[in-house]
């Protein structure tokens, strides 16, 4: 996974904003997981992050798109994807439960904002779980197999029980 940890000491009293344009930063994780999208616009995220007494507040923003098919048609179609983020990160204590997600580490004494997860995670957090191209997209016919958004087929589409349907329009998917 591709990693980018930011050295939370370096950032003075006022706070620092940090700009990301690498887009392994995306596109690595999109690889590694196996996500069914593909990259579009590139992304770009700012961050800002100011220290205070017991951690660090993290704000800021991103935005780019992907490339995905549509959940009934297939059809392949930009998703555009942005967000905001504004929390606060504390280092780890002894009393914490290990399983816990934390973003910062502390390696020889020093913190790590772990920049990379924190990104990824507001990424999923926009990420649609079954995208469609449209609201109301017409799918494919389950007999034929043409996109109904673009050609009216000539099957005769029966209506019985509308429950083997779902399950008919799932097979094609
Ligand atoms: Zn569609
Ligand atoms: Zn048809």
């Amino acid at each position: 996974m591709f990693e980018l940890w930011i050295a939370l000491k370096d950032i003075p009293a006022e706070g620092r904003e940090f700009h990301f344009t690498d887009q392994s930063l995306w596109t690595g994780p999109m690889r590694e997981l196996g996500l069914p999208v593909k990259p579009g616009k590139d992304f770009e995220a700012s961050m800002f992050i100011t220290p205070q007494d017991d951690g660090f507040l993290v704000s800021g923003s991103f935005s780019g798109s992907v490339m995905a098919a549509c959940g009934r048609c297939a059809e392949e179609f930009e998703i555009p994807l942005s967000g905001e983020f504004d929390s606060f990160e504390e280092p780890r204590s002894k009393d914490d439960d290990p399983l816990d997600e934390c973003r910062i580490r502390r390696a020889k004494g020093v913190l790590d904002l772990d920049a990379s997860g924190y990104l990824w995670e507001q990424f999923m957090l926009a990420l649609p779980e079954s995208p469609l191209c449209a609201e109301d997209c017409k799918g494919l016919c389950p007999k034929c197999g043409v996109n109904r958004n673009q050609e009216t087929c000539g099957c005769v589409q029966d209506t019985g029980d509308p429950r083997l349907a779902v399950l008919r329009n799932l097979k094609i998917q």
